[in-house]
Parts: structure tokens; C-alpha cells; sequence
């Protein structure tokens, strides 16, 4: 028997095919074929070991940085990206220098060290002084006025490790700011435990600041073995008295660029899908996790949503920010440039949280975005990533965006390892695993394509009585 579809069943489905299209942003074939691709892709892999073998670590301002400009802008036209061009920004050039620092007494012994970002030096063959020994940071702010005149002044406070990073939201003052803290109560330089959650030997670099009107006083990390080496010193009541010698300075402000390729949109070329993480990396490891890996993960999953038989409806760009290590300087001028287009950009999201299994997902959509958070949320579930109702930030150069009201999503990584190796000279390619960074692949590569499939405005706020 023939089967003749009554008007009132054609007048069903057509109601049921447009709340289909009105809620559901993509089709459920769609989201497993872009998850199946991309956990069988290895892109990331390959981009993040060419990264880190040809270019190698990515201090702004150094040959380097150049290079890895020039590399990714090669990546991204071999990979089909269309507009690639890079985006020239200002920032300063810091230079690292020599880092030493011995025990002099109650016995000699080298200490391993390295110099915070922005830091200035010691003069050229050093600074000895006495040390005085913080257990926590907050000790050295409840410290009087001159009370550390003439010292070196160090907080062994240690991190705590947290599986979402957590603890080192909770301890960057102690790098950002100590220095000027102790300054102010007399001190000539300052030394912390490392904010990393390893036992290895390695000193983590960072970027500190100075307040203004403060003495600028040299900064420097200890490796873990050495705080805590430090810290039985001084339980044993004698002083102790450090030869340390660091010789970073600013070499003036230098030209740098952000990195950018799109996939363009069919239907609403205009408007923006912004993902991507920082080119830049500090000097002492390859910059394979911070953020190699975060700008191998986007680049991958916008490579795979070029890939698809048919084209997203908004254009996909990937941005692989400068000189984020020093300060968000890239991001901050990104956003600058970009202040008219903003409203075009209808979401972002940025990977610069390593290169272990994502886990968590959050977004900060305007009320009539819930339905794509929903969607996101189904679409991610089955990479065992829950939904978590906390408003996202934006990772950081995204958090810029957010700020000015680019609605955002956090995919949420592992973090309980990252702290070990971040901004040390163990940040190398052989931590990052081809299978684990290629599921944070699959994640961005579905709520990109959500994103730019969605017909709701991310942004808009719900009628009322909706
Ligand atoms: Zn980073």
C-alpha cells in the first residue's frame, strides 16, 4: 500500500524538522563523524612535535619567536586555512641572563634557581646576604617596615596540587607580587619555591610585576629540593647566608606578532568562531604543554571542521596568540585592534591548559543560549566530560574576549600533572600522550562546530515567559 502523508502529518513534520533545526544547532551524524575523526586524527600530535622539534622554545622578542611566526603561518596554508596572516603588536624584550645561587653559610651549596619574567639583576658578580625564610607568604606580608633591610627575603610556601589548577590561582601572588612586597619592607632580593607541584629538580620560571614607586629587587624561583633544603637550614636556628648572582634585564620593547587562519563560513561569513591558544612559550623547556599543545588541540579540531563534506555556516578562526607569558600583551592587543568586530564574534574558546584528558565543560552564553549549552553538553558527554553549571571565564588570552562580552566555553583539562612541568625545562614533547590530546581535539572540534552551526544568538537574553 502506498503510503500518502496526510497534510496534518507534512504540517508535524514540518514543525518537528524546525525545532529540530532551532534547537539542535547540528546533526547527531555530524558530532560522531567530527569525534570519530578526530580521535583517529593525530593532528595535534604532529603539529605540537613540528612545533617543538623545528622551532623549539618561544621567549617574545628572541630569533625564535620569529620563527615559530613564520612556522605557524607555513602550518596553517598546509593545512588549507584560508586570511592567514600574522598581526604585529608591541611588547618588551626580556632577556634571561645567568642564574646562580649558593649557600655560603652555616655550609656550602649550590642552589638551583631560575629568574622570574620582568625581573632585573643583581649586579653583575652578585649579591650576598643574609636570608630570612617564610613558611607562607603570608608571614612575609604581616613582616613590619624595614624589617628585611639588607636581606634576601624567600617563601618556601608550597602549592597545592588540584586536579582543575586550583592551587596556583591560590599562590600567584606569591610570584607576582612578592618581590615588591618584600621590597617594600627593606629587602635587596627575593626567592620563592617554585609554583609547581613536582619534586624534580627544576626551578618554574613566570612573569612577576612591579608596583610602582617600589625598589625594583631582583626575583628568582627555587626548585622544590632547594626550598625545602632552605627550610631545614633555618629550622636549625643558624644563619644563613646566600651568594646569589642573576643577570636578566628588559632589552626595550620589540615588535611581535598573533598568528591567524580561518575556515570561512557558507552562510554567515562574518561572523566569528574564535578558538585557539598562545605561540609564545617561556625559554627553559620546548613549550610543548604551555601552550604548544593548546594551539596543536585548536588548530586540529578547525583542520577537522575543514575536513567535513560540508562547511560550517560562520567562519571558523583560530588565533595563536604572542607574547601571553608576559602578561596577556598579545590578547590585550588582539582585542584592541579587533574592538569594532567584536560583536561579530559569537563565540570563543582557548585551549592553555596542557595536553591531559579533558573532563569538565562550562559556558557563559547569554539565557537563550541554554538549548546550545544543552547541546554541547549531549554532544561532549560520551568524550566522559561533565557538564559543570559555573559560569566559564574563558581560558587566558579568551578570558580578554569574554571580558568584553564574547560569549565563551571552558573545556576543562586534567591539571593534577600540569603543574609539574609548567614552565620548566621539563616541558617536552614526550609528555604529552597521541591518544589523550586527541579526545581535547574532539571536544573543541564539537563545540566549535555547534557554535558555528547554532542559529541562536549566544549572546541574546530570553524573553520573558519563555
Ligand atoms: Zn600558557
Amino acid at each position: 500500500m502506498l503510503f500518502r502523508e496526510s497534510l496534518f502529518m507534512r504540517k508535524l513534520r514540518y514543525v518537528l524538522f524546525a525545532l529540530f533545526i532551532s534547537t539542535s544547532p547540528a546533526s547527531a551524524d555530524e558530532l560522531s563523524s567530527l569525534r570519530v575523526a578526530a580521535l583517529h586524527s593525530s593532528h595535534a600530535y604532529e603539529f605540537v612535535s613540528s612545533l617543538t622539534t623545528e622551532v623549539g622554545p618561544r621567549l617574545v622578542g628572541s630569533a625564535n619567536d620569529d620563527k615559530a611566526v613564520a612556522w605557524a603561518q607555513t602550518k596553517l596554508k598546509a593545512w588549507g586555512f584560508e586570511n592567514v596572516h600574522a598581526e604585529a603588536f608591541d611588547a618588551p624584550k626580556w632577556v634571561r641572563g645567568v642564574e646562580t645561587a649558593e649557600v655560603i653559610t652555616p655550609t656550602q651549596q649550590r642552589l638551583i634557581i631560575t629568574a622570574l619574567g620582568g625581573s632585573v639583576g643583581t649586579p653583575a658578580d652578585g649579591l650576598t646576604a643574609d636570608a630570612i625564610i617564610f613558611s607562607s607568604y603570608d608571614d612575609l606580608l604581616d613582616a613590619k617596615p624595614r624589617s628585611l633591610a639588607g636581606k634576601i627575603a624567600i617563601v618556601t610556601e608550597a602549592l597545592i596540587k588540584a586536579e582543575d589548577g586550583a592551587g596556583y590561582g591560590a599562590a600567584g601572588r606569591i610570584r607576582r607580587s612578592g618581590a615588591s612586597e618584600a621590597a617594600k619592607r627593606g629587602a635587596v632580593a627575593y626567592l620563592l619555591r617554585s609554583l609547581g607541584s613536582d619534586y624534580r629538580r627544576f626551578p618554574h620560571t613566570g612573569q612577576m610585576h612591579y608596583d610602582d614607586g617600589i625598589a625594583k629587587i631582583p626575583a628568582a624561583a627555587l626548585s622544590a629540593p632547594d626550598a625545602e633544603q632552605l627550610d631545614r637550614l633555618a629550622a636549625s636556628g643558624k644563619t644563613i647566608r646566600l651568594h646569589i648572582t642573576l643577570t636578566p634585564h628588559v632589552d626595550g620593547m620589540i615588535t611581535t606578532h598573533s598568528v591567524v587562519g580561518e575556515i570561512p563560513g557558507s552562510t554567515k561569513p562574518d561572523e566569528i568562531v574564535l578558538i585557539g591558544g598562545h605561540l609564545d612559550s617561556w625559554d627553559l623547556g620546548t613549550g610543548a604543554i604551555d601552550d604548544g599543545a593548546g594551539i596543536a588541540i585548536t588548530t586540529a579540531a578547525a583542520k577537522l571542521i575543514r575536513d567535513m563534506p560540508v562547511r560550517p555556516k560562520r567562519t571558523i578562526r583560530v588565533v595563536m596568540f604572542g607574547s601571553e607569558e608576559s602578561g596577556l600583551i598579545g590578547a590585550k592587543a588582539y582585542a584592541k585592534a579587533h574592538a569594532r568586530e567584536l560583536s561579530k564574534i559569537t563565540f570563543g574558546a582557548e585551549a592553555d591548559f596542557g595536553a591531559d584528558r579533558p573532563y569538565k565543560f562550562r559556558t557563559k552564553f547569554g539565557t537563550a543560549g541554554e538549548p546550545v549549552t544543552r547541546a554541547m553538553a549531549r554532544a561532549l558527554q560520551p568524550l566522559g566530560i561533565l557538564f559543570d553549571d559555573r559560569p566559564a571565564t574563558g581560558d587566558s588570552d579568551v578570558s580578554q574576549l569574554a571580558e568584553l562580552g564574547v560569549p565563551v566555553a571552558d573545556i576543562e583539562q586534567d591539571g593534577t600533572h600540569y603543574f609539574d612541568l609548567h614552565h620548566t625545562p621539563d616541558d617536552t614533547l614526550d609528555k604529552i600522550d597521541k591518544q589523550v590530546i586527541d579526545k581535547v581535539v574532539a571536544a573543541f572540534a564539537i563545540v566549535s562546530w555547534i557554535a558555528a552551526n547554532t542559529d541562536v544568538d549566544l549572546r541574546a537574553v530570553k524573553a520573558s515567559g519563555n
